[in-house]
């Protein structure tokens, strides 16, 4: 079994608190009445229901990590890849990291955002290395799990939505609640805010769905312009966010 993930067996799963305000896996911000599950705390979770879960996300990734859907969509592409689903999750991660899709990089070394894209969303989020690749903290699924190719201009295609149409709805149910979600690019704001906004305008609305879901552009060098056209964003959204993260990795 291809296994890029990060899986953790049950007896040493870390459950975080599932009564949140949360995205719901229609994109809807959640916020229960009465929370259906009980965890004692941030620690070791012995809760029947608890272990349900973990079991159904692992078979759900087992399955991913087997999954060759685009295979031949892949195969016709410059550089004639394979499918290799790259995401990060562990039981109990406090952050999402809705992403786009792999790059040729992340495609070679089978972890998310080892590229400078990473540097910067790392940057943005005030976390060193050690801390972004903990996947009892962050998980990161991207709204493709694979590397889709090229276009004629050597820019990444775009994430095949095959995959989103086919994993994401039992990926965010199987994740369950998290309470800081970072919607990063066009593609995951679309998916999970049903939203036809441009990113600028959805990026700009921040404070609409913070402090849980902070809209944010792909940290790419080509949207460096978009970062000097648009100041507010390190001045006002990135000290809010650098604040949020630290609150929820307490
Ligand atoms: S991109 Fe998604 S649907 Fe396509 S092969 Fe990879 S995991 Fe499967």
């Amino acid at each position: 079994m291809r296994q890029s993930g990060i899986l953790q067996g049950v007896s040493d799963a870390r459950v975080g608190p599932v009564h949140r305000a949360r995205l719901t896996s229609c994109g809807r911000l959640w916020v229960p009445r009465a929370p259906l599950l009980r965890h004692r705390s941030r620690g070791a979770c012995d809760c029947y229901a608890s272990r349900v879960i973990i079991v159904k996300m692992e078979a759900l990734l087992s399955d991913i990590s087997n999954c060759s859907l685009c295979s031949e969509r892949f195969s016709n592409t410059a550089t004639s890849h394979a499918p290799r689903p790259v995401f990060q999750y562990a039981a109990g991660a406090r952050i999402l990291i809705a992403g786009q899709a792999p790059g040729a990089r992340v495609h070679e070394s089978g972890r998310p955002f080892t590229d400078p894209s990473g540097d910067r969303l790392r940057d943005w989020m005030g976390v060193g290395q050690s801390t972004f690749y903990d996947a009892g903290k962050i998980a990161i699924f991207p709204m493709a799990f694979c590397f889709p190719g090229y276009n004629a201009k050597g820019a990444d295609l775009p994430p095949p939505p095959i995959c989103a149409r086919t994993w994401r709805a039992r990926v965010m149910e199987a994740l369950g609640d998290v309470p800081l979600t970072l919607l990063v690019g066009g593609y995951a704001q679309k998916w999970h805010l049903k939203t036809r906004a441009s990113v600028t305008d959805t990026v700009a609305g921040w404070r609409d769905t913070a402090p849980q879901v902070f809209p944010l552009p792909h940290p790419s060098w080509r949207n460096t312009a978009w970062l000097k056209k648009n100041p507010w964003f390190e001045a006002e959204l990135l000290p809010v966010l650098r604040a949020r993260v630290q609150e929820v990795l307490k």
